[in-house]
């Protein structure tokens, strides 16, 4: 395990790589922020918000929504700043697992003008599907994520929308390198993040989900993007100041509810991440746990990259809230499934990296510190 020398990604995140001087892939891309034609930028996206505007359609285009940060700043700028017409859509979390704060947040959007489309799945067969994932890759949302990508290009096809808006480019953002394009806003091959790609359906198939089961996790192919036209766009190239913080900023000032629990429950320092849900953060810990970092260093990275951390506030913060997760989330989480709380933790430990991490009877303590990685 090595970290960035910049900020404090590791390279055990999947499909990253780094510079030969020891750079992230995402420092690298903001470190050439400053020499950015974002004139330049501005004028494509116009041309492009241009060739798309159709005033025979009730829509010009789709964009994906949960109703946290990012989508608030999204749906704003691209109605009030490209001028066009947006359909939101938004995949919903079956009525147990939704938050009153995520519920909140899409009435927010809708009070603020828009039309939104809530794409619900069968709840049975997305608990079913969750309990699997888990027991299979100790991963819940393994299953889930799938419909929650699936649901905009599926839409896009049966509205004949063929503009997809999207906010962040992992490629570049985050360093899932698999998702470039064929420049930095092209984001049709968002179908290779790792999250979509992680192998075939089987595992669903063989455990006895048939095919109209399973029509809400399918990604659309790559011929059906063509035969459509659909293009999705990455917004996040087009604005320069794209960060979990000003994006959150932006969307309080419209409206935006926030989570106040606190970090040491949720790894989540300002509370404005995943609001729509509680059990991503299991999912954060379980990172943690497989990776060497969870949602704190993501924080901390973007805030080093940004001058807002030194690289030492950064460690400090990681070591105190990466992998936090609340026993009450956990609970929730192992009562839906209908699993014991021992049931859980024996999954989670048989996925713990031993390379990072010693495994003495519960204890599980990294091997690594944190910025300088294994002694
Ligand atoms: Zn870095």
């Amino acid at each position: 395990m090595r970290y960035c020398k910049n900020c404090l990604q590791p390279d055990t995140r999947p499909n990253t790589r780094f510079s030969q001087d020891g750079i992230c892939p995402a420092c690298t891309y903001y470190s050439k922020h400053k020499e950015v034609d974002w004139a330049e930028r501005t004028q494509i996206i116009h041309r492009l918000a241009q060739s798309y505007k159709n005033p025979a359609a009730q829509y010009d285009c789709i964009i994906g929504v949960s109703g946290g940060k990012d989508s608030v700043r999204q749906a704003l700028w691209v109605r009030d700043y490209l001028k066009l017409r947006p359909l939101l859509v938004c995949l919903s979390y079956p009525p147990h697992q939704v938050t009153d704060i995520g519920v909140d947040n899409l009435s927010n959007l809708i009070e603020l003008g828009f039309d939104l489309i809530q794409v619900c799945p069968a709840p049975e067969t997305w608990r079913k599907l969750m309990a699997l994932a888990f027991e299979k890759f100790a991963n819940w949302a393994r299953a889930t994520e799938l419909a929650l990508f699936s649901a905009v290009p599926r839409l896009a096809i049966d509205y004949k929308i063929p503009l997809i808006l999207w906010g962040e480019n992992p490629g570049l953002q985050l360093g899932d390198l698999g998702t470039l394009g064929r420049t930095g806003y092209d984001g049709n091959n968002l179908r290779n993040m790792n999250t979509l790609s992680g192998g075939s359906n089987d595992w669903m198939t063989s455990a006895g989900f048939g095919k109209k089961d399973l029509i809400a996790y399918n990604y659309p192919s790559a011929e059906e993007f063509l035969e459509h036209n659909i293009q999705i766009i990455y917004l996040g190239w087009f604005l320069g100041d794209w960060s979990l913080n000003n994006n959150a900023m932006v969307s309080a000032l419209n409206g935006l509810s926030v989570r106040h629990d606190s970090p040491s429950n949720t790894g989540d320092l300002y509370g404005v991440s995943s609001l729509d849900e509680d059990w991503v953060t299991l999912n954060q810990m379980i990172k943690y746990y497989k990776f060497g970092f969870g949602r704190a260093s993501d924080y901390a990275n973007e805030m080093i990259r940004m001058g807002t951390f030194t690289r030492e506030e950064g460690i400090d913060v990681v070591k105190r809230f990466d992998g936090a997760c609340s026993e009450k989330y956990i609970a929730d989480f192992c009562d839906f499934i209908g699993i014991t709380n021992t049931d859980f933790w024996e999954k989670v430990r048989s996925i713990v990296n031993p390379d990072l991490f010693d495994l003495t009877g519960n204890m599980i303590t990294p091997k690594f510190s944190v910025g300088k990685g294994l002694s």
